[in-house]
């Protein structure tokens, strides 16, 4: 199958299941896996912050660095179409009893000055007390600019707020910018990482911060119940992402340039925008079904619930990029 759903599909390639086979193993939660350890201070001193501390997954790593930053009662600021507030359960809500307030993204994913300055509360027992920032990076797809990060992690400290970034495909942007991992993490004081999406790795996401954030961070992950035993597997398969396939990336996006513009070459498509691995087309509604359905026929895999995203990963091919595309030239040309 072409699966196009998401880049959260790719499998572990043999050389990473070696490299989680053969890796030193303690218990992490005594702190004494080794390649735990190892892992999280390489990623660390690469993201330019004091510790780092692994995750069995993004959206635990994402509500524990919000619980990090907010007390019970405190509010983040956040956009409507953000990971944090919308695709996880309401998990800072629920389990943090953090107030969330969203603001309406923009075209390209970034939250206006203006708006965020007016969302943040006075000091005023009426109010929750607005504590953090919260941005996404890469969000559906789009790089956000470096100098609108700058201006808005500026603008939340003028305000006493902490900085978080959702960074669960950060090494997306990393590539498509030529920037440093060290540099896209500098505004923000936490930042979460996933290796799960199109690195490949059967799971495992990462948080950065200060070393007392981090401190704070292990106490609630345990919490959480996300205290792991022998997870040096999974930092494992981490470290030999970070170490492999980051550059892989590159092609990631080369492909689903391609795919885009081959796309919109046909009658019935339209390509709505292309950014780094993320392809979002429109098709005639009457079309939506029928044509998931020629495509699942053909063996290829779309998101029916997002049917607008193509995500192109690790796992796809030039090849599939072109199986991918006649198959939906055929479906249009029998129309
Ligand atoms: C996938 C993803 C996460 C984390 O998801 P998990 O499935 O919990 O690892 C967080 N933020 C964004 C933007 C994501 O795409």
């Amino acid at each position: 199958m072409i699966d196009l759903r998401s880049d959260t599909v790719t499998r572990p390639t043999a050389a990473m299941l070696d490299a989680m086979m053969t890796a030193p193993l303690g218990d992490d939660v005594w702190g004494d896996d080794p390649t735990v350890n190892a892992f999280q201070a390489a990623l660390a001193q690469q993201a330019g912050k004091e510790a780092a501390l692994l995750f069995p997954s993004g959206t635990q790593s994402n509500l524990v660095a919000l619980m990090a930053h907010c007390e019970r009662g405190d509010e983040y600021i956040v956009g409507q179409s953000a990971h944090t507030y919308r695709y996880e359960g309401g998990g800072a809500a629920v389990l943090g009893s953090i107030q969330p307030q969203p603001i309406e993204n923009d075209e390209d994913g970034s939250l206006p000055l203006e708006k965020i300055s007016a969302a943040v509360k006075a000091d005023d027992f009426h109010f929750a007390r607005t504590r953090l920032l919260a941005l996404e990076n890469t969000i559906g797809g789009k790089v956000l600019p470096a100098a609108y990060i700058q201006q808005a992690t500026d603008l939340a400290r003028q305000h006493g707020l902490s900085t978080h970034l959702d960074g669960a495909r950060l090494f997306n942007a990393v590539v498509a910018t030529e920037r440093s991992l060290k540099q896209l993490c500098q505004p923000f004081d936490s930042v979460s990482l996933c290796f799960s999406k199109g690195l490949g790795t059967p799971m495992g996401s990462a948080l950065v911060g200060s070393q007392g954030l981090i401190d704070k961070a292990r106490r609630l992950r345990k919490m959480v119940g996300g205290g792991m035993r022998q997870s040096g597997i999974i930092a494992a398969a981490c470290q030999h992402a970070l170490d492999h396939h980051v550059s892989d990336l590159v092609h990631d996006h080369r492909r689903a340039a391609r795919l885009a513009e081959g796309l919109s070459a046909l009658p019935g498509v339209e390509v709505t925008s292309q950014a780094t691995n993320m392809v979002f087309v429109r098709f005639p509604d009457t079309h939506v079904q029928p044509l998931a359905t020629w495509l699942k026929e053909h063996g290829i895999l779309i998101e029916l619930l997002y049917a607008t995203r193509l995500v192109v990963h690790r796992d796809i091919s030039d090849a599939d990029i072109d199986e991918v595309i006649a198959v939906m030239q055929r479906y249009f040309e029998c129309q």
